[in-house]
């Protein structure tokens, strides 16, 4: 990587935006931070900030491979067909994925939806095929599309609405000493709250992420019309809920998200609940909603672990942590979720309940 002048702090940048302009919403707050955090650095790993499922292990990325494979060859095979990936972080998903698919015949060409050019570079070195895009709209129109999310929702910044004695207002950042904090904007937001919800106390919080939701829906256009399946896989509920759930790691801790913006990865659960009925409402199929760890171990988890143990026992012990650490119920296995969608002529796929 070039060595490039150190870029000016975003929380200068923020302070003098908001002493010209007015306060910033929590949505731009998270998006800047986001952007400039992902393009200055690889995050991942023991030695980064945070460490994602498929660089625990290997078995991940395969089992997505044998899932994507087994609904292809189950829906006819189709050829061309596109595997694309947004957010592929270090490529060793796509790497796990596509080395398995290949065992069944499928060679699909590679698209990586990625804004970060620092992790551009390392996903060159994992999956030397692959082309970039900034967004969905530039990939193949022609052919069915194996799409994977594997933690990218979570990063998309979120839009805070809370209730005020004055009605619904927006969450707006403002600097307060070192740090920054939220405030009440002033622009009523009442008719952005659905009306079932706009009676609650105050203080309620409200959090929705319309980039999550433009990507599902931008997803579920692409079955629809290429035909193909989609998994997203990500921290978060599927049941509805108040408050805010932002939140910042750096060097695997939890950190203020309001100090030192753009040095941390600012997270929000990905709230599953309103992402399913996006897809549905384009006449794409809800395969589910599952916990990752259930989902894993009906893919053959534990068979695959133990196959990977006895072809190098020096390794068991690590191997079979890395499986308890993907599926055990206090660990990843319950906070994560598997979302399944797929073209209606396409088969259900193994894990999911339809
Ligand atoms: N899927 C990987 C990496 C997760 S980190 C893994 O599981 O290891 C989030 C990834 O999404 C990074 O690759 C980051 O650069 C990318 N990303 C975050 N926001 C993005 C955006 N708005 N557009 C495209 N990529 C984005």
């Amino acid at each position: 990587m070039s060595e490039a002048a150190p870029a000016e702090p975003l929380a200068a940048i923020f302070r003098r935006l908001i002493a010209n302009t007015g306060p910033i919403s929590l949505m731009h707050y998270m998006g800047e931070a986001n952007a400039r955090y992902y393009s200055s650095r690889d995050p991942l790993g023991s030695a980064g900030d945070f460490i994602t499922a498929p660089e625990i292990s290997q078995m991940f990325g395969e089992l997505i491979g044998l899932w994507l494979a087994d609904m292809w060859i189950n829906a006819g095979r189709e050829t061309p067909v596109h595997y694309i990936e947004l957010g592929p972080g270090r490529g060793t998903l796509a790497k796990d994925a596509l080395r398995t698919a290949r065992r069944y015949g499928l060679e699909p060409s590679v698209h990586f939806v990625e804004a970060s050019t620092a992790l551009k570079d390392v996903q060159l070195e994992t999956v030397p095929g692959a082309q970039w895009h900034h967004d969905l709209s530039t990939i193949p129109a022609y052919g069915p599309v194996l799409i994977v999310a594997n933690e990218f929702l979570d990063a998309l910044p979120v839009r805070q609405l809370v209730k005020t004695p004055q009605g619904w207002r927006e969450r707006m950042v403002v600097p307060e000493g070192e740090r920054f904090i939220c405030v009440a904007g002033q622009q009523p937001m009442d008719a952005a709250v659905p009306e079932a919800r706009r009676d609650a106390p105050d203080g309620t919080i409200i959090e929705t992420c319309p980039g999550a939701a433009a990507t599902v829906y931008e997803v579920a256009g692409r079955l629809m019309e290429q035909g193909g399946a989609a998994l997203f896989i990500d921290y978060g509920h599927d049941q509805l809920r108040d408050g805010s759930t932002l939140q910042a790691v750096r060097q695997h801790l939890k950190v203020d998200p309001f100090i030192n913006p753009g040095e941390a990865d600012l997270t929000a659960h990905v709230d599953f609940a309103t992402l399913a009925p996006i897809a549905q409402s384009r006449g794409c199929r809800w395969l589910g909603t599952v916990p990752q760890g259930r989902w894993l171990r009906e893919l053959g988890i534990e068979t695959r672990a133990q196959a990977l143990a006895q072809v190098a026992p020096q390794h068991a012990a690590a191997i079979h942590s890395a499986m308890d650490r993907l599926i055990g119920e206090g660990q990843m296995g319950l906070l994560f979720k598997v979302m399944g969608l797929a073209h209606p002529n396409w088969p259900g796929g193994a894990g999911f309940p339809g």
